[in-house]
């Protein structure tokens, strides 16, 4: 985790310049942060994960109105109870925490916090507030926030410094939060009840604080005070409030299924739909379950066992249809994701599924279009990315291959495997053209990033020599 930090450090001293509202900087700041933490922070791709939490927060944005930067939403597979923003409005929520929240309120409410956070520039106004501190040493924190055995053992100079917000911008982020979500149409006590099952659990538990409890100090007076803003801002619960939309119980079985343990969750999911063998939802939640463990062939039976018992409508065939795609079983994938595409015709997740069944149906062609249909609704989608650039550089286009391994690589976290690929396909483009502009800008973006990199591992292995020497009393 330290490759990068002077470069980051450069960026943070761009954004404290000048004044404390400089959003431009704070977009560059919170990109570059996500560019290196991509290799620390894996990302879920599971599509009705994504899906939960972007609705939830791209609903919460909409109230904000115009804002200086746009606000993404990424879940992180990481067990840990935790979640945090990066100036520039780069939300992260763990998949410990989506697995215990109640409802869609509660989530709300945690994002919520979090956008206020990020609105209010605290991260960048925390280093105003105390000149003392380095612009390394504000790197570690935000790191140690990512995860917090990687940011303190890495960042030496840190070891102190963990991400930890002053009680005040905590009471700010909660009055912000608690607007949003009751403007957004949740309900704002939610917040405030989810902070209770924290500070239950920690009296059940004192040990094992969670580090959202250590980024975000939780006591009884702010939860009190949660209380107290919405009385006095006169916040309404809105009609239905609290509720829980049916896509939660599948986020929690996935989100479930990665923290593990394997055998417990797929224990517990089994005995529900042995109970009732005629509910289509629990056999549903039990193929997710199958299916995210990599248990496919189990997961085929239990999807389609809930496809035949019907009344989940279309839910079931994106992720039968990606199972059939990773089994290949191409017609039974297309069928599936055929439907499924048949009414949500710019789903980038099907479309790269679809990609996959036609390429395993030998269909190179159809495949590739699949594949350069998906990365335009969705060009994050790091599998695309790959399997488009190997199927255009199998075909002798090795501008456009290079570019797409290229741009999977960066979303891999791997800069230095991208700016290589990257350096390979900027010759092969014609000059002037918007593709050779992007290829430019990337490598201008990446070179300074990859350069620190690799002095940092230098130094890196020049200490772990000296302390070696130093121990054997030299
Ligand atoms: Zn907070």
């Amino acid at each position: 985790m330290r490759r990068g930090r002077a470069l980051l450090a450069a960026a943070l001293v761009l954004a404290l310049g000048g004044p404390a509202h400089a959003s431009p900087d704070e977009r560059e700041l919170g990109r570059t942060f996500l560019l290196e933490a991509r290799a620390e922070l894996p990302l879920v791709a599971d599509p009705a994960v994504r899906e939960y939490v972007e609705g939830i927060g791209n609903r919460l944005v909409k109230v904000l109105g115009p804002q200086p930067f746009d606000y993404r939403f990424f879940v992180v597979q990481d067990p840990s109870l935790n979640a945090f923003s990066v100036p520039g409005g780069f939300v992260f929520v763990f998949t410990g925490l989506l697995a215990r929240v109640k409802n869609d309120d509660e989530l709300a409410g945690v994002l919520g916090h979090e956008i206020g956070h990020a609105h209010a520039h605290h991260i960048v106004r925390m280093e105003t507030q105390t000149m003392g501190w380095s612009a390394a040493q504000l790197l570690g924190m935000v790191l140690s926030a990512v995860n917090p055995v990687l940011g303190a053992g890495a960042v030496a100079a840190a070891q102190t410094a963990q991400l930890k917000y002053s009680r005040d911008f905590e009471q700010e982020a909660d009055y912000l939060g608690l607007r949003f979500t009751s403007e957004a149409g949740y309900d704002p006590h939610a917040l405030g009840s989810f902070f209770k099952t924290l500070l239950a659990d920690q009296q059940v538990n004192p040990t094992s604080v969670p580090a959202y409890m250590l980024s975000h100090p939780l006591t009884e007076e702010r939860v009190a005070k949660v209380d107290t803003i919405i009385g006095a801002e006169k916040l309404k619960t809105p009609p239905g409030r609290p509720a829980a939309s049916p896509a939660l119980a599948e986020v929690r079985a996935v989100t479930r299924a990665i923290a593990g343990p394997v055998d417990t969750v797929v224990d517990e999911y089994k005995r529900q739909a042995e109970q009732k063998p005629d509910d289509a939802g629990r056999q549903f939640l039990l193929g997710r379950i199958y299916q995210t463990v990599g248990q496919l062939g189990a997961a085929r039976a239990a999807l389609e066992q809930a496809q035949k018992l019907g009344g989940l409508g279309e839910r079931v065939d994106r992720p039968l249809g990606t199972v059939y795609a990773d089994l290949k079983m191409p017609e039974q994938a297309e069928a599936a994701l055929g439907r499924y595409l048949g009414r949500h015709p710019d789903d980038g997740y099907a479309l790269l599924q679809m990609g996959k069944a036609q390429a395993a149906a030998g269909d190179d062609d159809g495949a590739l279009k699949e594949l350069e249909r998906a990365i335009i609704v969705d060009p994050d989608l790091e599998e695309a990315q790959r399997l488009a650039g190997l199927a255009l550089g199998r075909r002798g286009n090795e501008a456009d291959g290079f570019y797409h391994l290229a741009l999977a690589s960066r979303l891999r976290g791997d800069l230095v495997q991208s700016l290589s690929q990257f350096e390979r396909a900027a010759p092969l483009f014609a000059t002037g053209t918007p593709r050779k502009q992007e290829v430019e800008q990337a490598i201008a973006e990446l070179r300074p990033i990859v350069a620190e990199m690799e002095r940092e591992r230098e130094a890196q292995r020049r200490r772990g020599r000296s302390g070696l020497d130093a121990r054997r009393g030299r």
